[in-house]
């Protein structure tokens, strides 16, 4: 059991994927130089054996677009004076943007620059997506 310090404001995720919680941080694209993060990596879990966690410091505010996509399992938890004020639970989210990228080598996105890679969620149970220019399918969670 690992034990970390808690916080007096900020955000934990908590019930990552092991081996997730270093692609949630790069998306998250938190400053480590001006905020205090904890990464905590292959944690043991009561409920799905091992995991990552994440304790960010002062700050409440994350995409959390980008945190379902790539593990809608884990558990976001805002801290206030200690006390947890809000608990927030992930979905897969309807649109995504520049974060999964089309990987047909001859559609729009992919051939030509500075055209955003839009992906559109098609089945929320097989976690699919569609890209928005030539219907390429693909799953959340593989090769993101
Ligand atoms: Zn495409």
């Amino acid at each position: 059991m690992v034990v970390i310090n808690s916080i007096s404001k900020g955000i934990v995720i908590d019930h990552i994927r092991a081996g997730y919680g270093m692609r949630v941080l790069e998306y998250l694209n938190i400053d480590a130089s001006c905020n205090t993060v904890a990464f905590i990596m292959n944690a043991v879990s009561d409920k799905h054996g091992r995991k990552d966690l994440i304790k960010i410091e002062n700050i409440t505010d994350v995409d959390l677009t980008v945190l379902g996509l790539i593990d809608h399992n884990a558990t976001v938890n805002i801290i206030e004076d200690h006390i947890i004020v809000r608990k927030i639970k992930l979905r897969l989210p309807e649109t995504v943007t520049n974060v999964i990228k089309c990987k047909n080598p001859r559609c729009v996105a992919s051939s030509e620059s500075g055209v955003p890679h839009i992906f559109r969620l098609v089945d929320e149970s097989t976690k699919e997506y569609r890209c928005e220019y030539c219907d390429d399918i693909v799953k959340a969670g593989e090769g993101l």
